[in-house]
């Protein structure tokens, strides 16, 4: 299957439509997830067009996983998480529901089980302030 621009996050990428904005360079794009599975749950999304991994430059993962581990300490500094899941999922049978690559850091913290994914839409004004906290801490 090929790449679809018209995806929620090709519509993120082109501001067509409003994010939790955390830092945006050449790169990629770092949003809050608007369904979390846990406090802080944070979607780096790379600028090139791919659908996921499958499909992507392998020059724009290697531009993009250094951003994806500075998220994950700044994430886990910010939210005092006690560790950090990285998931990233490939074509809907594996879980996928946005066909553009993207990469989620869900902290993961000591004795809370993580809520299902795509579960309920977190406070926006929560949302907002973890955003900013977690910009500061890059
Ligand atoms: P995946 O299932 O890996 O494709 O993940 C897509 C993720 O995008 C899910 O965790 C959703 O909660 C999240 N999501 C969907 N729409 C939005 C949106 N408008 N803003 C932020 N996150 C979103």
């Amino acid at each position: 299957m090929s790449y679809d621009p018209s995806n929620i996050f090709g519509k993120i990428l082109r501001g067509e439509i409003p994010a939790h904005k955390v830092y945006e360079d050449d790169v990629a794009l770092v949003m809050m997830d608007i369904f979390p599975q846990s406090r802080g749950h944070v979607l780096v999304i790379p600028k090139a067009a791919s659908r996921n991994l499958l499909d992507a430059d392998p020059a724009a993962l290697s531009a993009v996983i250094p951003l994806v581990q500075q998220v994950a300490k700044a994430v886990k500094h910010v939210t005092g998480a006690d560790g950090i899941r990285l998931a990233q999922f490939n074509e809907a049978p594996a879980g996928q529901t946005v066909f553009h690559l993207h990469f989620h850091v869900i902290p993961v913290y000591e004795g809370v089980a993580l809520g299902s994914h795509g579960g309920g839409k977190a406070d926006d004004a929560e949302l907002a302030v973890l955003a900013k906290d977690i910009a500061a801490a890059l």
